[in-house]
């Protein structure tokens, strides 16, 4: 056949035309992108930042530390859009407390929820109130919560005094909870578990994860189950919960009545979670391991100055545990660490326990900045 020389060229794409379609398609947020996993209806209204899609990272250097073939990823969750995977449970929380019309909800916090439960409430035009242990918030956090607009109340307690106040409040006052309790927040946290699986193929034969209030890990081994159920994944993997050796309730078999740690996001001494935790460990043959504040931290600058990721104390306790018990690590396996939070939230802890320093008392001088560089 011939073509008439009449018939129009195709158009290739050019860069000088105005685009009117785009040209990738935006990832919409998780619970659009797993609606069928999620208890909505088109009567929801969706609130969403976009959350989720958090990148899957390889850690060669961890990786190397173990040997023996095993593969090591960081699911780098403090790429959430305020910063810590609070937002994968807040999205679909709020959207739930405005499908039903609530005006108002209420946290207990280490810092991430309040931050997460501000933004999601304020965007969908509900009141939000935090209550917080006064003095063991990150600085991030606490500014967050403060520019979205939340009622910020530090009380002169630890975060377990917090949630049990709140829980108060939400019987017997018109406020919605938003803590991990709230089984919303766990539907969404799940989508975790299943992104690591999108990214891998498969699920992976460890998961890392740090253990607070416990409602995380109860989260991801969910997710990983259903997954499983519907056909996404062959295996499951081994759930590897790690709590601060000063706040480890669970590891010790009784509540911690003043839990103590440099990882302030999983400072509870009482978890909410803590029998859900112990069923997912269990039927995942998984463990639970401490980390004291020494390891936690040495994992905390190895995964900056190493792989250049940097995470929230909290978040590298997942890391500080792989290399404690890396020994009991299979050949060849694949072992994720999340990484809760990201590392903006607490500046004061890194530049507190970085071993590096600002070179000061340098004159503006070419000379002098040469020398101090070594030239
Ligand atoms: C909330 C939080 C945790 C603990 O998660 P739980 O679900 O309470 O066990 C760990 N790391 C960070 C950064 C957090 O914000």
């Amino acid at each position: 056949m011939v073509l008439s020389p009449s018939a129009p060229a195709a158009i290739a794409p050019s860069h000088t035309e105005n685009r009117v379609t785009p040209t990738k398609v935006q990832w919409r947020g998780l619970i659009e992108e797993y609606r069928s996993f999620l208890p909505v209806s088109d009567a929801t209204p969706i609130v969403t930042l976009r959350e989720g899609n958090t990148p899957l990272i390889p850690t060669p250097s961890l990786a190397q530390q173990i040997g023996r073939g095993v593969k090591v990823y960081v699911k780098y969750d403090g790429l959430n859009p305020t910063g810590s995977f609070k937002d994968r449970g807040m999205t679909l929380a709020i959207s739930k407390a405005k499908e039903a019309g609530d005006k108002a909800v209420i946290c207990a916090s280490t810092g991430n929820t309040s931050a997460s439960a501000s933004a999601y409430a304020r965007r969908a035009g509900i009141n939000a109130y935090v209550i917080v242990p006064d003095g063991y918030v990150a600085l991030g956090k606490l500014a967050q919560a403060l520019l979205y607009g939340a009622e910020v109340i530090a009380i002169d307690g630890n975060f377990d005094d917090c949630l049990k106040i709140v829980r108060q409040m939400s019987d017997e006052y018109p406020v919605t909870l938003v803590n991990s309790l709230n089984p919303y927040r766990l539907q969404g946290q799940k989508t975790g578990a299943f992104e690591i699986v999108d990214d891998l193929g498969e699920a992976p034969d460890w998961l890392c994860i740090p253990v607070g209030n416990a409602g995380n890990i109860t989260a991801y081994w969910m997710g990983f189950c259903e997954y499983q159920q519907q056909g996404y994944s062959n295996r499951l993997p081994h759930m590897m919960g790690f709590q601060a050796a000063g706040a480890a309730p669970i590891i010790q078999g009784s509540p911690v009545k003043s839990p103590e740690t440099v990882a302030t996001a999983i400072r509870v001494g009482n978890p909410a979670s803590w029998e859900k935790a112990i069923a997912a460990q269990e039927a995942s043959q998984g463990q639970f391991n401490p980390v004291t504040d020494d390891e936690i931290l040495e994992a905390y600058r190895l995964l900056a100055s190493h792989e250049g990721v940097f995470c929230e104390p909290a978040s590298a306790a997942s890391v500080a545990g792989l290399l404690k018990v890396k020994d009991q690590v299979p050949d060849n396996a694949t072992v994720v660490c999340v990484l809760t939070g990201h590392g903006l939230k607490d500046p004061d802890a890194a530049i507190k326990h970085s071993h590096n320093a600002i070179h000061t008392g340098v004159g503006s001088d070419l000379a002098e900045v040469a020398k101090v560089m070594g030239f």
